[in-house]
């Protein structure tokens, strides 16, 4: 693990837990890029608590792990895919994120935002590294792991799309009524405990550093899924057994890059 490195986009939620794992699993560098900065209402889903708010969360988090896991050499990058840009920075949205993640072994999506899993899963794709991209549903009544691994995983994300949207992959439950939008704020957020949403992190992090391991002969064992999902809540919201289901991506008859 130690030669391994991870471009985490995304240290929110699920992206914080996910980056501190990594750490504690020896990673030996980590790339972490974010805009938000550490909100005290969203406490109960943000592992460091109240000392870090109003500071930029890549900067909290990668002191805190400089701090206690001086093995793994972290590098935070403020930054905002697709965001309003001084004109006075001259770098382009692309040359940023394309020297974020130069010479990475995975790059890790905790985005949960549709176009910027599609921006980063095609700059995977061209990169030849995998690609992993977690994200809850409203509620965090269940949660998904994607993950699309050169050499391994058949279809590519826009056969995921497909497959999602004809009901090949199950969406897992979700809260009607989960988003909510803040008093001041111009964008959507959700409720769901944090603790339901870190379960949907660690099976995100134990797909990456299984596929890290890349059927290492002491390695941790490889996964056998390439998209898998949780639900802890059935459609009315009443807490289930939490079911993991699990999915091989296959190419979507409908897929235009798989099928040209
Ligand atoms: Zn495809």
């Amino acid at each position: 693990m130690r030669e391994k490195s991870i471009a985490v986009f995304g240290v929110g939620c699920l992206g914080s837990i996910s980056v501190l794992e990594f750490a504690r699993a020896g990673v030996g560098n980590l790339r972490l890029m974010d805009h938000d900065f550490v909100d005290p209402a969203t406490m109960g889903r943000w592992p460091l608590g109240l000392i870090e708010a109003g500071r930029y969360k890549v900067h909290a988090i990668s002191e805190f792990l400089n701090s206690n896991y001086p093995s793994t050499q972290v590098t935070p990058v403020l930054h905002r895919i697709g965001g309003v840009r001084d004109c006075s920075n001259s770098d382009s949205d692309n040359s940023v994120i394309q020297n974020f993640v130069s010479d990475v072994s995975l790059i890790f999506d905790a985005t949960a935002e549709i176009g910027v899993q599609h921006y980063l899963s095609t700059l995977a794709r061209d990169l030849e590294i995998p690609y992993i991209a977690v994200s809850g549903t409203y509620g965090a009544w269940g949660g998904k792991v994607l993950s699309i691994i050169p050499d391994k995983t058949v279809g590519c994300w826009m056969c995921y799309r497909y497959a999602c949207n004809d009901g090949t992959i199950q969406e897992p439950p979700s809260d009607p009524q989960g988003n909510v939008q803040p008093q001041g704020c111009g964008e959507v957020t959700f409720t769901g405990a944090g603790f339901d949403m870190a379960e949907i992190s660690l099976s995100g992090v134990r797909t990456a550093i299984s596929t890290l391991c890349n059927q290492h002969r002491d390695g941790y064992p490889s996964t056998p899924w390439d998209v898998l999902t949780m639900a802890f809540r059935d459609d009315s919201g009443q807490l289930i057994v939490p079911k993991f289901t699990d999915y091989r991506l296959e190419r979507h008859p409908e897929c235009s890059l798989c099928h040209n």
